[in-house]
């Protein structure tokens, strides 16, 4: 039987390779291939049918030696306490790869949300932050929308903390509404950037992005502006994005001869990203099973969903077209799957660099809260861009000197740097 794919051991596995060409210490990797601090406890919320129902959350501050733990919160019905693990280290990496001056950091509740009614799904964002609400804050830990999760609970979850320290904190959540100390651009940001370093790599591998097609997995936040971006930042074609149907429990692909059009898509996708499976075969979009995606004759695949949907198995129906993967999705190629993108001299561009649009523009949202002055959506995503091509060409630049992958050279940017805080700190002299 096949073993369990599990998202901590992959994490731990991907540092362990790294820390090793780097010759780290082997206390320094010890104390990084482990979260500093971690947070397990139970939600009890009084459900609209009257019962009283316990849900599990969970809290994980991975390291903090850059700044305030960073990263999101995510209501999924398979998240387990190993994979906000994995999710918060890898949070302290793509911080560092960014450069931005924060750690790591994630959160969770193991929930269906779409099974909620708004206000049972608000007393249970009211009561997660109930729980943490002593060990968050804007100079220690904040938390944003993942998987599941959106700006309005965001909103809910920053008004709760506010009341519990009883004084105005937006700084304390990021990706909250627009009105309600939102920044402009970040409901764009994750699938921008994506784009930005797709630009980038293009640009390395001497690609024209107008003649290049695209192939999405997911159709969620990212998914969805990384398919707008392909099409009308680069001139290329997006054959296919695909989501979870929540009616069928399955996953489709929708694909149409010429491309998909994102914004046609959107105005039949639900709040979860699950595109209306009958509008859309109405508008003549071909549905085919949820791995199809993959197989689509493309030079860029951007998985955009979940972890490990890129695996032995999947990836033996890749087409040899593919010169690009770009990882939207957090985790998405597991180890065998890496082996197989090396192997066959095919460009990855690491989920913690690719996706780093997401939380430099939580950044940026924090920042302007700081201030209480806040900029226009194209200054946001100006600075976007540049915060993104920097990282890229830096994680590129080590991939060229150390003649290592793009992921082991992402690795080396931000281990160095993250060692480096604790070095300043006096962490690797003293305790901590
Ligand atoms: P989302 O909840 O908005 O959308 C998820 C999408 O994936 C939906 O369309 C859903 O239907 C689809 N999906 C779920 N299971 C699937 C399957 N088996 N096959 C195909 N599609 C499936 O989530 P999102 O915010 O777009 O995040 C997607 C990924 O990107 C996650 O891994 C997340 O951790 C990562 N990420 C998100 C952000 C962000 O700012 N939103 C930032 C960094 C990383």
């Amino acid at each position: 039987m096949a073993e369990k794919f599990n998202e901590f051991e992959m994490a731990q596995k991907q540092f362990d390779a790294v820390a090793k060409q780097l010759k780290l210490d082997p206390g320094v990797a010890e104390t990084l291939r482990w979260p500093m601090r971690e947070y397990s406890f139970r939600i009890p919320v009084r459900m609209d049918d009257g019962s009283l129902k316990v849900f599990q959350g969970f809290r994980v501050q991975h390291n903090d030696a850059r700044g305030p733990n960073k990263g999101g919160i995510r209501f999924h019905q398979s998240e387990t306490f190993d994979m906000v693990r994995a999710l918060a280290t890898w949070m302290t990496w793509k911080c560092a790869v960014a450069d931005i001056p924060l750690g790591g950091g994630k959160g969770g509740i193991i929930v269906d949300p779409s099974t909620l009614s708004d206000r049972e799904k608000e007393e249970l964002c009211r009561g997660w932050v109930r729980n943490m609400w002593k060990n968050i804050g804007p100079r220690n830990d904040v938390p944003a929308p993942d998987v599941g999760t959106t700006p309005q609970m965001m909103g809910w979850m920053m008004d709760e903390y506010s009341r519990l320290v009883g004084q105005y904190t937006p700084g304390v959540f990021t990706g909250k509404p627009l009105g309600g100390g939102g920044s402009l651009g970040r409901t764009e940001a994750t699938g921008y950037g994506v784009i930005y370093t797709v630009r980038e790599a293009m640009k390395h591998l001497g690609i024209d992005p107008k003649k290049s097609v695209a192939a999405m997995q997911g159709f969620g936040n990212v998914t969805q502006y990384a398919a707008i971006g392909f099409i009308e930042m680069l001139g290329g074609t997006v054959a296919c994005v695909s989501c979870w149907d929540n009616k069928d429990k399955c996953a489709y692909t929708y694909s149409k001869d010429g491309g998909i059009d994102p914004h046609f898509l959107l105005t039949i996708t639900d709040q979860y990203g699950t595109i209306d499976k009958k509008a859309a075969e109405k508008a003549g979009y071909k549905v085919e099973d949820g791995d199809a995606w993959i197989t689509k004759e493309a030079d860029v695949l951007m998985p955009g969903a979940l972890s490990g949907t890129v695996n032995a198995e999947s990836i033996k129906k890749m087409s040899k077209r593919v010169k690009i993967v770009a990882e939207g999705a957090n985790g998405p190629c597991t180890p065998e799957a890496d082996e197989y993108l090396k192997a066959n001299n095919i460009f990855d561009i690491p989920d913690f660099l690719c996706n780093a649009g997401g939380v430099t523009c939580s950044y940026f949202e924090q920042v302007q809260n700081d201030m209480n002055f806040y900029w226009s959506k194209e200054e946001v995503l100006e600075k976007l861009d540049q915060k993104m091509t920097v990282a890229f060409h830096g994680v590129l630049d080590m991939a060229k000197e150390k003649k290592v992958y793009m992921r082991d050279a992402a690795y080396m940017v931000a281990i160095t740097r993250v060692v480096k805080a604790m070095e300043l700190r006096g962490w690797l002299t003293g305790s901590f």
